[in-house]
């Protein structure tokens, strides 16, 4: 095709190409959520509805991009994490950032009736994302122990808050007052003493975020599958082929991942 004396403009771009062998983790989170989750009435300091929202949308973006081997979420914020040696879109940021910031949106869009019912969403909401780049195991278990932490420490914070709101009748100022300087073991004493809460029996859904992985086992049929040359659709050959369609191919665990246990468990993670 010949080119147009415009084309030289295309020079102006600048190559955004990630690190080879790095993991790359690709961050979203809602823009104004704080102003988002009271329009739309969300239960505090969880609202159910919008964190399985969150992570329905996840899981689209997981089905999508297939070379992202976990994906990490809690409150308006999903990480993904791409395998170490991904190909995907060359590697180049911003197509991975903006493709993956736009499905999510657009899914949470898309699903909220599934989860709020009839509920009308009151404006369209949008996530920025980042892309981060780390290069050892060590750096990408302590970047999710980082947002796992997160989750643990607004959530005991929050539970206080809001507690200190509804069942002690403060109003958020005093609430807020009554927090500051606090440690953790002073919220946890608050919540246990004089709100009736043990903190370790909430929903581990609220305390840890979610986490999806690929069901190992899903996959080591689905490659069996291709390297035989048949496929979970076909239904050529002298036997029947298992349908992978019947279990779901992402599953979701709500559980501590800044310990080893979790790695321990699932090896092919950063071993695949
Ligand atoms: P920014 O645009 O800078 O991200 P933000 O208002 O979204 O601003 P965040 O730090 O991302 O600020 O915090 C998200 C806020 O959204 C939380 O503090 C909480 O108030 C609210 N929120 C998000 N998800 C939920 C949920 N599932 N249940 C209740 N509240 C939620
Ligand atoms: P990529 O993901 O790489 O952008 P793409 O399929 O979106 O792939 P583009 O080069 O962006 O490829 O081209 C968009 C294509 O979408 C067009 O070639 C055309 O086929 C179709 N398309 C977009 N808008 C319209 C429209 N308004 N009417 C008809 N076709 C459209
Ligand atoms: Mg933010
Ligand atoms: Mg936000
Ligand atoms: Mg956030
Ligand atoms: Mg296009």
């Amino acid at each position: 095709m010949a080119k147009s004396k415009f084309e030289y403009v295309r020079q102006f771009e600048v190559e955004d190409k990630c690190l080879p062998n790095c993991w790359i983790v690709v961050r979203v989170d809602g823009k104004g959520f704080h102003r988002f989750s009271e329009v739309h009435h969300f239960m505090k300091p969880n609202d159910d509805r919008s964190l399985k929202l969150m992570t329905k949308a996840a899981d689209c973006v997981m089905e999508e991009f297939k070379d992202i081997i976990l994906a990490y979420g809690q409150s308006d914020e999903y990480s993904f994490v791409f395998r170490r040696n991904t190909t995907v879109y060359n590697r180049r940021a911003s197509k991975m950032m903006t493709n993956i910031a736009s499905l999510f949106a657009s899914s949470y869009v898309f699903y909220w009736p599934r989860y709020f019912g009839t509920q009308m969403m009151q404006y369209p909401p949008a996530f920025d994302a980042r892309t981060v780049l780390y290069p050892t195991d060590k750096n990408l278990r302590d970047y999710l122990s980082w947002r796992q932490a997160d989750c643990h420490i607004n959530n005991l914070y929050n539970t206080c808050f809001w507690k200190l709101i509804e069942d002690k009748g403060l109003t958020p100022a005093q609430a807020q007052d009554r927090l500051k300087g606090t440690m953790s073991s002073d919220k946890n004493e608050l919540l246990f003493s004089e709100l009736n809460i043990n903190y370790n029996h909430l929903p581990e859904l609220y305390r840890k975020g979610t986490i999806l992985i690929r069901d190992k086992d899903n996959q080591d049929l689905e490659k069996s599958l291709s390297s035989t040359g048949s496929s979970s659709s076909g239904s050529q050959g002298s036997y029947r082929v298992p349908s992978s369609r019947s279990r779901p191919n992402i599953i979701s665990l709500n559980e501590d991942l800044i310990g080893d246990q979790f790695w321990e468990n699932h090896p092919e993670i950063l071993n695949p």
